[in-house]
């Protein structure tokens, strides 16, 4: 039999220097990270049992760790692909270069709006923008530095500027792939099925559905002329139905989660999905023991039944095909 397949996400802290109006990680408290790069040099070292899609890191941000860029170094090593998801807040010249030397794979950098006060006011950071294009220019100068993405949360702050924004990628030569996510309920903030409605977040939905549907339609044309959207069809056609009724919107496949993914956190507690149960801790057992264990049988057979009607799919692992 061969080996299972395996893409591990490490989320290496739970603490941003950012305070984004679609994110409270920063509320979260200071909790201690328990991870090491020991220790994530040892999970890397153990995923020789699995058939390796990727490594992700995350957080927080990813970058804020002092030690990152090591264990992307050490990923790279193994010849697995790595991929980090970061603000850009950080990336001045000389980090740039540690990130290029480092040969980490693939960095998704949040732009929200190509317009700096419109990223920046939703992101919270003047100059915001500026220091994103500044970093982009500081790893595309020192050549062979891993590939560039741009993530963007559409939400109602960004909606009239999206367009723009995806014409400005596409001509940016620097840059790989443009990635889009719907806002979600802000991270951190207790679930609230209704949580759109809630005074605190209207200004992150939006409310003109004719302007959802334009948007979104457009962004639909521009990929099929060859724009660098990396989200299927199937994907952005399901932004709109979200948007146009949050409520209602329903997956139409059965969840995949449990059969490929694997999340570790700061704590080394490791989810199949995060709504369920941790199904072990990577400092109390092996990597192959915790994804072939009794736990994390029973939460797969969760996963199996999982009648969520789960937004968390719409963003991260979307496996709708195109028609
Ligand atoms: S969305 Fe990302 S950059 Fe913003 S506060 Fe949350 S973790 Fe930090
Ligand atoms: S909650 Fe969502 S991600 Fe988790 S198992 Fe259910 S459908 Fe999948």
């Amino acid at each position: 039999m061969g080996k299972d397949k395996m893409e591990l996400s490490l989320s290496l802290n739970n603490t941003c220097n950012l305070r984004c109006r679609m994110c409270r990680i920063w509320n979260s408290g200071e909790e201690e990270n328990k991870l090491t790069l020991e220790k994530c040099q040892g999970v890397i070292d153990e995923l020789g049992a699995f058939e390796v899609k990727g490594v992700r890191l995350s957080g927080g941000d990813p970058l804020l760790v002092p030690w990152v860029l090591d264990l992307a170094g050490y990923i790279n090593k193994k010849k697995y692909h790595s991929c980090a998801t970061t603000n850009g807040s950080m990336i001045n010249e000389a980090y740039a270069l540690k990130i290029v030397s480092s040969g980490l794979s693939n960095l998704n950098i949040s732009l929200d709006s190509y317009t700096p006060g419109i990223h920046d006011t939703i992101r919270g950071l003047p100059g915001g923008r500026d220091r994103i294009m500044d970093a982009i220019g500081h790893i595309a100068k020192k050549g062979s530095g891993p590939e560039i993405g741009i993530n963007t949360v559409i939400s109602n702050f960004n909606l009239d500027d999206l367009l723009i924004l995806a014409d400005a990628i596409q001509d940016d030569k620097r840059i790989n792939h443009l990635y889009f996510m719907a806002i979600m309920q802000p991270f951190n903030t207790p679930p609230d099925k209704g949580w759109f409605l809630k005074e605190d977040f209207r200004g992150l939905w939006p409310e003109d559905k004719d302007k959802v549907r334009y948007v979104i339609n457009e962004l639909i044309a521009r990929k099929k002329s060859g724009y660098k959207i990396n989200n299927s069809f199937a994907q952005l056609r399901a932004f709109v139905d979200y948007f146009l009724d949050p409520l209602h919107f329903a997956r139409k496949n059965t969840c995949n989660l449990g059969k490929e993914v694997m999340e570790v956190n700061q704590m080394g507690d490791v989810f199949l999905c995060h709504l369920y149960e941790s199904i072990g801790n990577v400092f109390q057992d092996s990597l192959s023991n915790i994804w072939g264990s009794e736990k994390a049988r029973l939460v797969r057979d969760k996963i199996n039944r999982c009648s969520q009607n789960c937004n968390l799919l719409i963003n991260c692992y979307f496996e709708e095909e195109d028609v």
